[in-house]
């Protein structure tokens, strides 16, 4: 049997990162930069008012007080989007908005708070030092300086900072667009009455939500049945929608497996054993004319989860561009014993608390791939290794916690 480390070296030996294209802004979002972007010019881009109030020559106005406030007279309005037609001249002021550039003349502004709000005249009880409550041009970013780099993640922040500079688009690596296909003539949409043999499908659903998450585009292909030639056909039809291909079911030695039996005479995708628990069964390779990478995970849904958060989600990471692949574990105290297979990797979907400040965790109900709902109650996967068969109670465990809306 293969390991879990070598499955996952010879997987990300054939994923690369797609090309990266040039997206409208908001397509972005989410993807890693592949380039450096630079500021075209200053961020502000001309000094503008902090506050709404009067834009004053600060010297005009250092002697008042509450008691004695001074006063100068008001000589129009400078709103936000107006630019330059009116001056500030000694004894004088405008009312002036917050985001309003500031006029020639000024180089203060008194907050409304500090005057009697006049139209005319203006009587105003404490004095700005100068520049108090003038935002200058280039505070935030100079022209030329660094905005965001290569392999940076255009989060929201960043997105804002990219509009702010002025740019509608940016060079990213896209998201991969993943086509999900349900296998299995037991498996039928839900929705319908059920019929005697027959389950509802729970994988395709489980998978576009993954992907998704992941930061993928997922396509739900539906079900094909057990049908070699049939599934040959819809692969191909879904190939051109697909930078990635994740089936689910027909892998193992079964009669009906039939996705080992179509994609093994291709000779490109491999069918493998490998050590781990759930999830041994595991096909991966390439399909079609621009070697598509597909995966053909279990039909149980908790080996088919187990596998995309193991194998699938650093494929697709590496995809979309990113340089951390894999998500650490990290370490929880195990609430109550638990055994593990001898020779295989164990995932066991779990639940981590903190209790105390301390992170705690227990595993999910019972052991086995197909209980769908202890893992939907779960947050983590506890990682046992190949080597260990017993954890004593209050011993530390790896845990892989799992993306969820609600963590
Ligand atoms: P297989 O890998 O096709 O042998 O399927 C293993 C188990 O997973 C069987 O009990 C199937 O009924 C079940 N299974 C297969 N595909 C799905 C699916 N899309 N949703 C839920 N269960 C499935
Ligand atoms: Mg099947």
């Amino acid at each position: 049997m293969k390991s879990v480390a070598q499955h996952l070296a010879d997987v990300l030996a054939v994923v690369a990162p797609l090309g990266a294209i040039d997206l409208q802004l908001a397509e972005a979002h989410g993807c890693v930069l592949a380039e450096d972007v630079y500021a075209p010019a200053d961020l502000p881009p001309f000094d503008n008012s902090a506050m709404d109030g009067y834009a004053v020559q600060a010297a005009d106005v250092v002697a008042a007080t509450a008691g004695q406030p001074v006063s100068l007279s008001v000589l129009g309005d400078v709103m936000a989007g107006s630019w330059q037609s009116l001056a500030v001249s000694p004894g004088a002021c405008l009312r002036i908005m917050t985001g309003a550039p500031i006029p020639a003349g000024a180089d203060a502004v008194v907050p409304l708070e500090w005057t009697d709000g006049g139209l005319a005249s203006v009587a105003i009880s404490q004095p700005p030092h100068p520049g108090q409550h003038v935002r200058r041009a280039g505070d935030d970013l100079r022209a030329g300086e660094v905005v965001a780099r290569r392999q940076g993640v255009v989060h929201a922040t960043q997105l804002a900072l990219l509009a702010a500079v002025g740019r509608d688009h940016a060079v990213v690596h896209p998201r991969p667009r993943v086509v999900v296909l349900s296998t299995g003539d037991e498996v039928v949409e839900p929705g319908q009455p059920p019929r005697p043999g027959q389950i509802y499908d729970s994988n395709g659903y489980a998978l576009i939500a993954l992907v998704a998450e992941a930061g993928g585009h997922a396509y739900r292909a539906g079900i094909v049945g057990d049908d070699v030639d049939r599934l040959a056909a819809v692969l191909d039809d879904h190939l051109i929608r697909a930078d990635l291909v994740i089936t689910s079911g027909g892998v193992s030695v079964g009669e009906r497996d039939v996705v080992k039996k179509a994609l093994q005479r291709l000779g490109t995708v491999r069918f493998e054993r490998v050590a781990m628990q759930p999830g041994m069964p595991q096909g991966f390779g390439t399909i079609g004319p621009d070697a598509t990478p597909i995966f053909c995970l279990p039909g149980n849904p908790v080996s088919a989860l187990v596998a995309f958060e193991v194998f699938v989600r650093p494929a697709l990471r590496r995809m979309a561009g990113f340089d951390d692949l894999t998500t650490e574990p990290v370490l929880a105290r195990l609430v109550e014993a638990l055994s593990a297979p001898a020779g295989k990797r164990q995932y066991r979907p779990a639940e981590v608390s903190l209790v105390d400040g301390e992170r705690v965790v227990r595993a999910y109900g019972r052991a086995g791939s197909h209980l769908l709902a202890g893992l939907a109650g779960a947050n983590a996967l506890i990682v046992v290794d190949e080597q260990t068969t017993e954890l004593a109670a209050d011993s530390m465990v790896e845990v892989l916690p799992l993306a969820r809306a609600d963590r």
